[in-house]
């Protein structure tokens, strides 16, 4: 008979709920879309609606990309790993925040979808220029083949 050590049996330890104290650690640093300025009323409660049905952050992911290329001068930029898998904390790495903001593109209606998708591809061009090409790269999105901290 196997027995798995207890520790196994633990939910991983999060930095940022350690960091904050915070006993519901996966709403840490949670930024609900309707804190984002610019975004239409229509397009904040669209977004909403896909953070409900997936449980992805999408507003939170939006502000970390955005913050990533913040501030605007400093380059070249690396993408760093996240450390914890929790839906927070994994957006600490931007190249999962991409992901969240590309799957809410392919969820929103039309209207929706076209004013994130202008936001996304202004950051995106920022993203382009900023971070550097890894050419040794086989990953399947543009945005995951650059280099990154090691
Ligand atoms: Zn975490």
């Amino acid at each position: 008979m196997v027995v798995s050590p207890p520790d196994k049996l633990m939910p991983r330890r999060c930095p940022g709920a350690i960091r904050a104290d915070h006993p519901t650690h996966p709403v840490w640093g949670y930024r609900p879309p309707d804190r984002i300025p610019g975004l239409s009323a229509g397009t904040i409660l669209e977004i909403l609606r896909v953070e409900q049905r997936t449980g992805q952050l999408v507003g939170t992911a939006l502000l970390r990309y955005r913050e990533f290329l913040s501030p605007p001068r400093q380059w070249p930029l690396y993408p760093m790993p996240d450390v914890c898998s929790c839906p927070s904390c994994r957006l600490d790495d931007v190249r999962n925040a991409r992901d969240v903001l590309e799957d809410a593109l392919e969820q929103l209606p039309p209207r929706a979808r076209a004013e994130l998708r202008r936001r996304v591809m202004a950051l995106d061009k920022e993203y382009r220029r900023r971070t550097l090409p890894d050419l040794w790269s086989d990953q399947e999105t543009w945005w995951r083949r650059r280099l990154t901290v090691h």
